[in-house]
């Protein structure tokens, strides 16, 4: 049940984060606590992620945690441990950018999320990055391939130790989603915000993924009540299949706004509302019912994982894959 729980976290953190969102300055004055094996962690010692200390509310507690035990619990929910070695490195690499991005936005003057509790990280799937406890749930996820999983994600952080991406000398903002399209979506496609490293760029991979179409049905009046809720001037009087006009679509395919009733909304607002799998759908109205039919998983934005994991596959290694996936960047390693 717990592992069940935990890759539906993962899932939804990877489905419904909105990663632009952005978070305040953390405090991090927490007193440092012991490494899983029982060291104590000393400023100043050690490799960049060892030595660099983040703190995360987790379980309605703040937790202090260096970078490395913080990245392998990120990486262990967010990817299936079971993908190839160098697609675990690009999670890695990828999470890894995100955190300092995140860090840099609490020294460029943003305040902590009062949803935070004080702390600069938080493990809830839907504001931050999906986080589980690989000493304490290795077992209920991994079973008797505990010890090789643990090892595996381990073994992908720490090759890609004190390595991010960066744009004009600053860490990106290295969102990743779960499978796109054949092309990913650009971040002012699904939010609006231009960012010279994330637009779009071909994806392989998408047939591997388990949900990489999907569909979700909703009765015409259960659309209506939705739709009126949010934007009561809305006119649903003609019939549906007229209810839907002008969508202006993204190079990818995505929905990036449609009229609704008269009203234009844009496709990441519809898919929250409607909880598609993506923003990249159809629209179909049969007997009194709507038929959403979508195509990827996720926002669709950076880093595709089912496409790191098909590049892995063809013998791309980490650092090509994420160079791939965002645009333009370099590689620094920080020590
Ligand atoms: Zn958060």
């Amino acid at each position: 049940m717990k592992r069940l729980l935990i890759i539906l976290l993962a899932v939804m953190a990877i489905v419904y984060s909105m990663p632009l969102l952005t978070v305040g300055l953390g405090g991090g004055g927490e007193d440092r606590t012991k490494e899983p094996g029982g060291a104590e962690l000393v400023d100043g010692e050690g490799t960049f992620d060892e030595k660099t200390t983040i703190t995360l509310w987790d379980e309605g507690q703040v937790k202090t945690l260096c970078l490395r035990d913080y990245l392998c619990g990120v990486v262990a929910a967010e990817m299936p441990a079971s993908f190839p070695e160098e697609a675990l490195k690009a999670q890695a690499l990828a999470a890894r950018t995100y955190t300092m991005y995140q860090l840099s936005l609490y020294e460029g003057g943003m305040a902590i999320p009062e949803r935070h509790s004080g702390a600069q990280l938080c493990s809830d799937h839907t504001h931050c990055k999906a986080f589980c406890d690989i000493e304490a749930d290795g077992e209920s996820m991994w079973g008797a391939n505990r010890d090789f999983y643990t090892d595996k994600i381990r073994q992908a952080v720490d090759d890609t130790c004190g390595i991010i991406a960066t744009y004009e000398g600053k860490p990106i903002a290295a969102v990743f989603h779960s499978v796109s399209s054949e092309m990913t979506e650009s971040s002012v496609s699904v939010w609006g915000s231009e960012r010279p490293y994330l637009v779009s760029v071909e994806s392989p991979g998408g047939e591997q993924a388990p949900r990489y179409k999907g569909q979700v049905v909703i009765s015409e009046e259960e659309f209506k009540g939705k739709m009126l809720a949010a934007h009561p001037e809305m006119d649903f009087s003609e019939s549906s299949d007229k209810w839907f006009k002008a969508s202006n679509r993204s190079e990818a395919g995505g929905v990036i706004d449609v009229s609704v009733g008269g009203v234009r909304v844009s496709g990441t607002w519809l898919r929250g509302q409607l909880g598609l799998n993506s923003t990249n759908f159809t629209y179909t109205p049969k007997d009194g019912m709507l038929y959403f039919d979508t195509t990827g998983y996720g926002h669709g934005v950076g880093m595709s994982q089912y496409g790191a994991k098909a590049m892995a596959e063809e013998g791309k290694t980490y650092d090509e894959i994420i160079k791939w996936y965002y645009t333009g960047v370099d590689l620094t390693i920080k020590s």
